[in-house]
């Protein structure tokens, strides 16, 4: 029997009802799905709207200030709407970059940190523990808060082109964490050190979803580059591993740093004739300046990124690739804001995210006395959205 949460114990009460929310990515949705089902085993029962839920849950995003904002607001509506009963759990990146502000919620019954699902156990009765749980690798039932107050996204940027292919694959995270200290980034305070699935495990969650018809997989961590250093092993081993489990085997990889694959290029390269589908790859390259690159202390070059993307787009429109810019870093001169123009207007056939930079509380660009003059920001970040709507030539994933 799992442990019984102090204020619940003896009062009689029936705790029966709860209402679970994110404005996360992918991976603290797949988070708070297993929650779902945890909750839904343990005999609570899922409300679309807080009011009243004995239960509030909120896994919350803090990537950027806008989505962290936009995250307290969600979770203050909830607890409004909830009532002074309910209990209010939260999960997310949210927990340790605003670690006051969530302890100072009064209703707050406990946290719910990356990866540390287990910690429900403490705050909600019931007799079926998390590790009895599966990991989900879609989610059906959390409401997803979407960020409306940025700007509207350009037709490609909408999840670089994974959208379609996401609509009938199934996600499987393959690692949480990583071993990177990139100087803007808050979200490593949440998750941790780069802790990898083994192998085996990844291709049995696989081999069963394929079994019962999938043949698309999306693998997914914070740094799916990173994949396997932990364990002796690397991602190339394990895209061999998953796309040898049947035929027809599609594979999508993302939020890959390109730190650790610039140096494998000739190894992609023959994974990619070998018959591997990589259809689609997301490897965020954040700036196209060495100088921005070496203050964002991201440990590869233009030069690096060069290569890597030449070797996927000599698959044409078989492999799709995704990248993600920051704009407005600190120190950002109109010389760096060009290279990375430059690239955009040579690289036209990929998929570009353009955001603008913010300041995370704790990371070593907060520090930074160089900041870009926020007008500035959003003027550079418009001149490159303009030249990506300008030189944008992709087509949908062919298939999706
Ligand atoms: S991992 Fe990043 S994008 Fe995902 S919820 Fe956390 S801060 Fe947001
Ligand atoms: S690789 Fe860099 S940006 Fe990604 S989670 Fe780690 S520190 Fe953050």
């Amino acid at each position: 029997v799992l442990a019984v949460a102090e204020s619940d114990a003896g009062t009689g009460n029936t705790l029966r009802t709860f209402y679970i929310a994110s404005n996360g990515c992918i991976r603290r949705r797949l988070e708070a799905q297993r929650v779902v089902d945890f909750m839904l085993a343990n005999g609570y029962s899922q409300v679309s709207d807080g009011r009243n839920a004995d239960y509030l849950l909120y896994f919350a995003c803090a990537a950027c200030s806008q989505d962290e904002e936009m995250a307290k607001r969600a979770i203050e509506r909830m607890v409004e709407r909830g009532g002074a009963e309910s209990k209010l759990i939260l999960g997310g990146c949210l927990i340790k970059t605003c670690h006051d502000y969530c302890h100072s919620l009064s209703q707050l019954r406990g946290v719910l940190l990356p990866g540390r699902l287990d910690e429900i156990e403490t705050m909600v009765r019931g007799t079926t523990p998390m590790s009895s749980i599966p990991r989900p690798t879609r989610v059906t039932s959390v409401q997803h808060d979407e960020p409306g107050e940025k700007a509207e996204p350009l037709k490609n940027e909408i999840d670089g082109g994974l959208q379609a292919f996401r609509r009938t694959c199934e996600t499987v995270v393959i690692c949480q964490g990583c071993l990177s200290a990139c100087s803007y980034c808050c979200i490593r305070f949440s998750t941790g050190r780069l802790e990898s699935t083994p192998i085996s495990e990844i291709t049995g969650t696989c081999r069963e979803l394929y079994k019962r018809g999938s043949k698309r997989f999306v693998l997914t961590g914070e740094d799916t580059g990173a994949y396997g250093i932990d364990l002796g092993t690397d991602l190339l081993q394990l895209v061999r591993a998953v796309s040898s489990i049947g035929p027809a085997v599609e594979i999508a990889i993302n939020s890959m740093n390109p730190r650790w694959m610039c140096s494998k290029v000739d190894k992609i390269e023959r994974l990619l004739q070998d018959t591997v589908s990589i259809r689609h790859v997301h490897i965020p390259i954040q700036s196209a300046s060495d100088r921005m690159l070496a203050a964002m202390n991201r440990k590869y070059s233009v030069g690096g990124v060069r290569r890597l993307f030449d070797v996927f787009r000599s698959f044409g429109e078989d492999c799709q690739v995704h990248t993600h810019l920051i704009v407005g870093f600190p120190g950002e001169t109109s010389q760096d804001l060009e290279d990375t123009i430059r690239f955009i207007r040579e690289y036209s056939d990929i998929h570009y995210s353009a955001f603008p930079y913010s300041d995370r509380p704790g990371t070593a660009s907060f520090e930074c006395k160089q900041k870009t003059p926020s007008p500035m920001i959003w003027e550079r970040l418009k001149k490159i959205r303009g030249v990506l709507a300008e030189t944008n030539t992709l087509s949908p994933i062919e298939g999706a």
